[in-house]
């Protein structure tokens, strides 16, 4: 059975580096639209266009484009294992169509593992992100601010989602990166014995 995962959080819970660890451990293709966008932008494709004016602003990408954005990354990898989705729903309507396009491959998501952070820890980390990622989001506050702002208002109702499915697996994004990673591991490893 393909293991299918979301890593799931706001802005600056950790969920690159948290990715990185996973994909490996668990053989599983990375996606992530952010850095698929930022890949984008880099190669001034119309794509990156397109999104750099809304991720300027740390607004969302419409869902139309990210959702097909999303669906032609999977199907380039028709061998995976499964899949680390990061930062990927983000919003309802993108969570309904990943569960429709994955279903109509015959599979699901085995679960949303969510790093839990307070706002103020999130602030500071992204500041201080800014000065070395090079990334024009993670500079500016109010900027920074909004996209917490998107993501509780326009992201947390994915969590619901998978909750209502009994997918959703929170844990304390507080921590060394290796703590952190055990807890995450814990939990996938639960909701794999649960899904089989
Ligand atoms: P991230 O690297 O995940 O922090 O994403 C950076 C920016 O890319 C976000 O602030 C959005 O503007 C855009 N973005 C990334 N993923 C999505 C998504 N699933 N839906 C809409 N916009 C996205």
């Amino acid at each position: 059975m393909e293991l299918n995962l979301i890593l799931f959080g706001p802005p600056g819970a950790g969920k690159g580096t948290q990715s990185e660890y996973l994909t490996a451990k668990y053989q599983l293709v990375h996606l992530s639209t952010g850095d698929i966008f930022r890949a984008n932008i880099k190669g001034e494709t119309d794509l990156g266009k397109q999104a750099k004016a809304f991720m300027d602003k740390g607004e969302l990408v419409p869902d139309s484009l990210t959702i097909a954005l999303l669906e032609s990354e999977v199907n380039k990898h028709a061998d995976a294992k499964g899949f680390i989705f990061d930062g990927f729903p983000r919003t309802q309507a993108q969570a309904t169509a990943l569960d429709q396009f994955l279903e109509s491959k015959g599979s699901s998501i085995t679960c949303l593992v969510a790093l839990e952070v307070e706002e103020e820890e999130l602030r500071a980390r992204l500041l201080n992100r800014g000065k070395t990622s090079g990334r024009p989001d993670d500079v500016n506050p109010e900027i920074i601010q909004n996209r917490i702002d998107v993501y509780q208002r326009e992201t947390c109702p994915v969590a619901d989602h998978y909750g209502a499915q009994g997918k959703y697996k929170g844990v304390n994004g507080i921590g060394s990166i290796e703590e952190i990673a055990q807890r995450l591991c814990e939990a996938i490893d639960a909701a794999r014995v649960s899904a089989n």
